[in-house]
């Protein structure tokens, strides 16, 4: 096996329906069930071939291929065959996504804690989250139907909280030539810097009053109608990417996932889904011997898959969209999830697999994200919003009793902190809106403090100002002379 070669292993990939169970092959771009509109899975009809090489060939492969020069075979498709391997070498979109790091909290924040927690820093990717997971194998899926049809122009549109919509734009314009980007974001619901990206990738960016549900139905009545690909998370190539995830965790622990919790935050569920479907293709080709424990994180302004799962009884569970309020959690503010079928299929294998503690899912309150985010990153850590999520979503397992200090709960810290320093901004500066029912520990505000003042800037010579400026700095901080 030379590990530098592009795979020569071909599956032949079908949508498969969860709600009517029909099946459509994968040489057209499907976004949700023509028949009964429901959402797809993509699945390899020749999976089981896979099964003829063992687990243990199969870590060697993934470890030699993790040293390869080869561009295609670099970012998530190190996994080709796992993920969608119809696709040739010439289709593959690299930008540099996934091989995030995982980093382990330092002993102060542990000690703090009472956890062992570490982050997988998602953030790390190109467009800052890990929507480019998704984005990576959208894109090529895409690029290899341009190519196979010949295809002179394709409109890509997507709805999104902020970082969707900065990862299509990306790799849209990467990939440029026939496909131009078109983006629909709530208006003055996403961050400053995410609605900077796709603006600054050229994307045509269309704003609409309300939240995400109210673009998401925009967009889905323009893609029942209209020709455009829609880039959402029910585009279910989008959701083979994000499997990397799993795949990424398993090997950076060398393959063992005993007494791992991993934690991820719920918006549209496409990622936790993802998560889910990557951790059982491992175990069912013998890659990993076993599942790791599953939490899902909400808030308790967005909280739909929590409130489902918080029937015991499962033959009680109902799925009620609800009603988001204002959440820092901003990229999983959803009410209504796309994905929630995707879940449910998953989790029940899950659970049947690793038992009834193997997956479930935790509810946070507003406070608890942002008190958790600015404890994560005043202790080295590089946190979002979703990430402070996790984290709490980790204390709160540990007070449940559903998680030891002796397992190791890897958190998603699902974009990078500086998208969303707004909400930080809020805390130091206690400027949160009542609706978000965050009181900050002003003790941790932290400031800019000017320490000369611009007339001395203009008055003084520039030998005199220096001394100035550094006689105010030791004064300030107590220096002693050496
Ligand atoms: C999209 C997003 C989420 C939510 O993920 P889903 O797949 O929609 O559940 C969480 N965090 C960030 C930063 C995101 O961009
Ligand atoms: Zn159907």
């Amino acid at each position: 096996m030379n590990a530098d070669l592009f795979p020569t292993y071909r599956g032949r990939m079908e949508y498969f329906c969860l709600g009517c169970g029909k099946r459509y092959p994968a040489d057209e771009l499907y976004y949700t069930c023509p028949r009964c509109g429901g959402v797809f899975l993509l699945d390899n009809l020749d999976f089981a071939e896979l099964k003829k090489t063992s687990g243990k060939e199969w870590r060697k492969i993934f470890d030699a291929r993790a040293a390869s020069k080869r561009t295609a075979l670099r970012g998530v498709f190190r996994f080709y065959e796992l993920m969608a391997p119809v696709l040739d070498e010439e289709d593959v979109v690299y930008l540099g996504e996934g091989n995030t790091p995982v980093v382990e909290s330092s002993p102060a924040l542990n000690a703090a804690t009472g956890l062992r927690t570490a982050y997988k820093n998602d953030g790390q990717n190109p467009s800052a989250s890990f929507k480019d997971r998704g984005m990576a194998c959208g894109f090529s899926y895409l690029r290899s139907l341009v190519r196979k049809h010949g295809w002179d122009s394709i409109l890509t549109v997507c709805a999104s909280t902020g970082d969707t919509s900065a990862a299509a734009a990306l790799y849209a314009s990467y990939v440029g030539g026939a496909i131009t980007s078109v983006v629909i974001l709530p208006q003055g619901k996403v961050t400053a810097a995410q609605l900077a990206q796709p603006l600054g990738s050229g994307a045509v960016v269309l704003e609409v009053p309300g939240v995400f549900d109210d673009c998401m139905k925009v967009v889905e009545h323009l893609a029942d109608n209209y020709r455009v690909a829609l880039l959402n998370s029910k585009n279910a190539w989008r959701i083979l990417g994000q499997e990397s995830y799993a795949f990424e965790l398993a090997q950076w622990f060398d393959w063992d996932l005993r007494g791992k919790c991993v934690f991820v935050p719920i918006g549209n569920a496409g990622n936790i889904t993802a998560i889910m479907a990557g951790f059982l293709k491992l175990l069912e080709l013998g890659v990993i011997d076993t599942l790791p424990r599953i939490f899902g994180v909400q808030s308790h302004h967005a909280d739909p898959v929590y409130r489902y799962y918080a029937v015991d009884d499962p033959a009680k569970r109902q799925f009620t969209p609800v009603t988001v309020t204002p959440s820092v959690a901003q990229a999983a503010m959803i009410g209504n999830p796309v994905s929630f079928p995707r879940v449910r299929h998953f989790a029940e294998k899950f659970e049947a697999s690793g038992g009834k503690d193997a997956f479930q899912v935790i509810q946070v309150t507003e406070q608890q994200i942002m008190d958790s985010m600015i404890q994560a990153n005043r202790n080295g850590h590089i946190a979002c919003t979703q990430g402070g999520e996790c984290l709490a979503g980790a204390k709160r397992a540990l007070e449940l009793g559903l998680v030891s200090p002796d397992e190791l709960c890897i958190l998603d810290s699902t974009a990078h902190q500086l998208k969303f320093v707004d909400f930080q901004n809020m805390y130091f500066e206690n400027t949160f809106p009542a609706e978000f029912g965050v009181t900050p520990d002003t003790t941790l505000s932290n400031r800019p403090a000017l320490v000369a003042s611009p007339e001395d800037k203009a008055r003084l010579s520039p030998e005199d100002f220096t001394r100035t400026t550094a006689d105010a700095i030791v004064k300030r901080l107590g220096l002693e002379k050496k």
